[in-house]
Parts: structure tokens; C-alpha cells; sequence
């Protein structure tokens, strides 16, 4: 069966990594939750995708410049004046429920990584006891090797920009992430077919999709047979979904 990651707490439904995208969520029979996670500048972790808050709410400027108690009075976009949430309000809200943590750590402006923020958020995990129902995923593959050496017994991704698959070539993002022990490889949704899902599985790699997020995208996802994919639209994957499993 493929899994289906409701991204950023399903962002084309609800006002994306929002207490409401994620309490509605809960309600779907998804199997992982994926949202994105910065530090303030006192050494809380934020939920939140953008480096900036300029595109999400009604404030501007990097989140990293700022500390929580600045960010708490910041209101998201489209929602009745909800804040950003913490990781460990985050945590609280997927710990009664079987959905596993699809936690992305993210990079400052210009992809350039925060010190020590893998090691942190992995710390943050292991303290609230969840790191076995986690999956930390990067963009970056220094981020997930610093993940994968913090925090186990949590589950690693890398996340391959098309770009980055195009210009290294497959065979050489397999033999990266094999020469680092990454277990799963996630590809853009429009960069995957038949022939690299099973080169990748005869690596021994799992393998997923990113950007799945309208219902032509998701039919081919599950027609490949991917081992999860990340969607804005976890209503759509999901009805799609059972729509192919009769009974
Ligand atoms: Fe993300």
C-alpha cells in the first residue's frame, strides 16, 4: 500500500502548518502528517515552511531573527488569528493518533543550514519520546546525515530536487545516499516513472513522491506504487485511495 503524507497539513485545504490544517488532519485516515520546522532566535523550534513570514502572515522578515514571544503575537493568513505553532504543540496534537511525524528540517535564507538544528530538533524528539514515530526528511544531504546520526531510531529521507537528479544523474543520488545509509529517496512527483522506481527499489532504497497535489498527479503516484507521497490535497489521495480497494 502507499502512503499518504498530508503536506504541511494538507495546504490547499486549510491554511498550511496551522493548527487547523492539522486538527483536521487528524481526522483523515493518512498515515503521516509532513510539516517543516525552524529555530527563533532564543532556541525555540517553529512550525512553519518559509524561512520569511512574509508570504504566510501579517508580519515580515526572517523567523530566525526573531524570538517566540515576537512570533506568538504574529497572526497566520486566512485563518481567525491563529499563530504559529511550536513543535511540541505539534507533537501534542499527533501523539493520541497512529499518524507519524513527517518532520522536515529546514534551512535559513539561501538554503543555508542552521548550526546544530538537526541535532536540536531530533533532541526536542527524543525528549518528548516520539523519535520512533517520526520520519526526518532535508532537501539537503549533509541536514540528513547530521538527522540520521542524532536521532535514531527515527526513519531518514532525502528529499531530491529535480534539478539536483537531473544534473548528478540517478545513479549517482543512489550511490550518495547508499555511501551515507540513507534508507528512502523522495523525488518530485513529475520526476518519477516506472523505470526509477525500479531502479531505486533494486538499490534497496524506498522510494517516494513529493507534490502530489492534484488528482492526476496522486492517480499516478498510486498506479506506481510508491511507498508514500506528500499531498496538499490528503482528501483527494485519500478517497482515490480507497476508491482502488474495493471492501
Ligand atoms: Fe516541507
Amino acid at each position: 500500500m502507499t502512503d499518504i503524507a498530508s503536506h504541511r497539513g494538507g495546504a490547499l485545504l486549510w491554511p498550511e502548518n496551522s493548527r487547523t490544517a492539522f486538527e483536521n488532519t487528524v481526522k483523515l485516515p493518512v498515515e503521516q502528517v509532513e510539516f517543516d520546522v525552524h529555530p527563533t532566535r532564543d532556541g525555540k523550534l517553529v512550525v512553519h515552511h518559509d524561512d520569511t513570514l512574509d508570504r504566510t502572515t501579517d508580519a515580515s522578515g526572517p523567523i530566525a531573527q526573531r524570538d517566540w514571544a515576537e512570533l506568538a503575537r504574529v497572526k497566520l493568513k486566512n485563518t481567525d488569528g491563529e499563530r504559529m505553532l511550536l513543535l511540541d504543540e505539534v507533537i501534542e496534537i499527533f501523539r493520541p493518533t497512529p499518524i507519524l511525524m513527517r518532520v522536515e528540517i529546514k534551512a535559513g535564507p539561501d538554503r543555508t543550514p542552521y548550526p546544530g538544528h538537526a541535532a536540536k530538533v531530533a533532541a526536542a524528539l527524543r525528549e518528548r519520546k516520539m523519535l520512533d514515530r517520526t520520519i526526518m526528511t532535508s532537501f539537503q544531504l549533509d541536514t540528513v546525515l547530521a538527522a540520521a546520526a542524532e536521532a535514531r531510531p527515527a526513519k531518514h529521507v532525502w528529499l531530491v530536487l529535480p534539478t539536483l537528479q537531473v544534473d548528478l544523474g540517478l545513479a549517482r543520488v543512489i550511490a550518495a545516499a547508499k555511501a551515507a545509509n540513507v534508507p528512502m529517496l523522495g523525488l518530485r512527483q513529475n520526476a518519477l516513472d516506472a523505470d526509477i522506481v525500479a531502479t531505486v527499489r533494486a538499490a534497496g532504497l524506498g522510494i517516494g513522491g513529493w507534490a502530489c497535489n492534484d488528482a492526476d498527479a496522486i492517480a499516478r503516484l498510486l498506479d506506481l506504487g510508491v511507498d508514500v507521497f506528500t499531498t496538499d490535497r490528503p482528501d483527494l489521495a485519500v478517497a482515490q485511495r480507497a476508491r482502488r480497494r474495493p471492501g
